[in-house]
């Protein structure tokens, strides 16, 4: 994508952050457990609980499409891609059917000016697809891994579970299992870059960030059973504007952003815009 070939004022973002468990958590690894449970949690090469980028994003993304739909807002929409949750309007870059005319026609424009032309993508896909990315197009939010920043404090142990019947809700007696848990207090790093965002991205960036903020993140599984809440402290904020060729060169000769002294305030501000 050319992003100078157009009118908008393009940024990039970059925003990081500290996270610490007020609980215990379990981000399931799929395999047996470490403490000798049948699920383990997921472990960076240090054997150390740690939280992959994907999943970081899978739950920023859902907290942003649950604000915009809850928002109804005029031309800032989300299709619930993730959740299958909000079909208000038909978004091709979520669950349409193969054969979907749009679609195609936007697919093929996309591929044949090698990404230049966006223009049915961006007509006939959702805002939270055409920044967090769908299947039609990448994203242009980024997240990295989060690794644990005082290992010091950590303890693995192993919790049983009782399976439930997910038709009647009442647990079965005869499977049980057991899982992995970090413990409370663990904290983490999270560092989050958006390119080549319009304003209004970042309004659906802040809108998601302050919602963190203020309400904390539930991270893993179980969460129904009290596991996996953090809260969010330390935000810092830095940017640049592309259209700016002073802020484009220093960025570029030397890596520095613009970095905000009042966060709270910055956010407000571009939620302020999309929020009339
Ligand atoms: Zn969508």
């Amino acid at each position: 994508m050319n992003i100078f070939s157009k009118e908008s004022v393009y940024y990039r973002l970059k925003i990081e952050m500290k996270i610490r468990f007020v609980t215990a958590f379990h981000l399931g690894s799929g395999m047996e457990g470490e403490a000798g449970s049948d699920n383990g949690i997921m472990t960076d090469p240090n054997n150390m609980p740690f939280l992959p980028g994907s999943s970081i994003k899978g739950i920023f993304r859902s907290t942003v499409e649950r604000l915009v739909s809850a928002l109804r807002m005029e031309k800032i929409w989300a299709c619930g891609l993730q959740n299958g949750l909000y079909s208000t309007k038909s978004c091709i870059g979520g669950g349409v059917a193969k054969e979907n005319k749009t679609y195609h026609e936007a697919n093929k424009q996309y591929q044949e000016s090698n990404g230049d032309d966006i223009s049915l993508i961006e007509q006939n896909c959702c805002s939270v697809c055409q920044l967090f990315g769908s299947p039609l197009t990448a994203g242009r939010l980024y997240i990295d891994d989060a690794f644990i920043n005082n290992a010091e404090d950590f303890v693995l142990s192993k919790r049983d579970g009782v399976g439930i019947n997910r038709d009647s809700g009442t647990s079965m007696d005869s499977v049980k299992y057991d899982y992995d848990v970090a413990n409370t207090g663990l904290k983490y790093a999270i560092s989050m870059e958006a390119q080549e965002v319009t304003e209004q991205e970042m309004g659906l960036i802040a809108l998601g960030i302050l919602e963190w903020k203020h309400a904390g993140i539930r991270i893993g599984g179980k969460t129904t059973r009290g596991l996996g809440h953090a809260v969010i402290e330390d935000i810092s904020v830095s940017h640049i504007d592309l259209s700016r060729v002073d802020e484009r060169k220093a960025y570029l000769l030397k890596g520095e952003m613009k970095r905000e002294n009042n966060v709270d305030e910055f956010f407000q501000e571009k939620i302020d815009k999309i929020i009339a």
